[in-house]
């Protein structure tokens, strides 16, 4: 080898070597599918793994399309987490692309079925994501209890996926379990007295929250919120609403309040936000914060004592 060329060789060796961006560019990349994801994904890998998320910012995730660019991240990635129906472009892409590297977040706790009464108004293909779960309802993790145990499950997944930060990944889900926990008595406690125990939301996101807490979710377009209500079930809600004494009709940030406002004047009510965490909306707000504003504004709605 000529003398240039293997001084080039050793110099690029050593700048390999020294390059602080090669060690990050190693991390494990994992692709997570939408905002709660994330976060548990980021919570509990911490700076050890290269999280990149396929729901943008802002962007309501029931109906996800994904660009070539995402495909093709999902077929590098160490690890996509995902839950399965609930997104059928990126259902389709793992099942392609990384069938072996995926893990589905509903395999790891109970998914309640979608209400039976949201089928008198259910509109074929507008509640695609739900035929997809076999009638299983996605929103699981407005349940702090389940999100928990998703947490104790992703932990394991991620020390399987790079076992030599395995304690790390571990000791991370010990302490969101923690904080998962105490968001539960938060929620238990805030909700145990109540003059009133019927929520009235725009979309059906609160099955899990409502199962939980004892609560009666009152859905107006069911567990997807683009559906359109037909005239006979806003007219329902309205009786349902009246009959409940329901002083609020929740509406939520990612979708037009339109139909919330409509119920709410018809009723006497005010509206108020219930968010239902498909993506966050405010900067400087996550997870846990989130879920704390949405129990203040169930508390102010139902009348609880605190
Ligand atoms: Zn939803």
């Amino acid at each position: 080898m000529p003398f240039r060329l293997l001084a080039a060789f050793l110099a690029l060796g050593v700048l390999a070597g020294c390059a602080s961006t090669a060690a990050a560019d190693s991390r494990p990349a994992v692709v997570t599918a939408f905002y709660p994801l994330e976060f548990l994904s980021r919570r509990l890998g911490g700076d050890r793994i290269a999280v990149t998320n396929l729901t943008k910012p802002g962007a309501e995730p029931h109906d996800v399309e994904l660009n070539p660019r995402q495909v093709g991240l999902i077929s590098d990635a160490a690890l996509v987490v995902y839950l399965h129906g609930f997104q059928p472009a990126v259902d389709e892409a793992v099942e392609q692309e990384a069938s072996d590297r995926a893990f589905d977040v509903g395999t790891t706790v109970e998914l309640l079925p979608i209400a039976a009464e949201d089928d008198h108004d259910h509109v074929p293909g507008q509640d695609e994501h739900a035929e997809a779960a076999g009638g299983r309802d996605p929103h699981v993790w407005l349940d702090p209890v389940r999100f928990a145990a998703i947490t104790d499950a992703l932990g394991e997944r991620l020390a399987a996926t790079d076992p030599a930060h395995a304690a790390d990944y571990r000791a991370r889900a010990v302490a969101v379990h923690r904080e998962l926990d105490t968001l539960n008595a938060e929620y238990a406690a805030g909700l145990r007295d109540c003059a009133r125990r019927e929520i009235v939301t725009s979309h059906e996101a609160f099955h899990y929250l409502a199962d939980r807490y004892h609560l009666t979710e009152i859905g107006i377009t069911g567990v997807s919120p683009e559906a359109e209500p037909a005239p006979r079930r806003l007219a329902e809600v309205a009786r349902e609403a009246r009959a409940a004494g329901t002083t609020t009709i929740f509406f939520e940030t990612l979708v037009s309040p339109k139909v919330a406002d409509t119920i709410a004047r018809e009723v006497g009510a005010r509206t108020a936000v219930l968010d239902p965490l498909e993506g966050l909306t405010e900067p400087g707000t996550d997870y846990f914060s989130v879920m704390r504003s949405n129990l203040a504004a169930l508390t102010q709605a139902l009348g609880c004592t605190t």
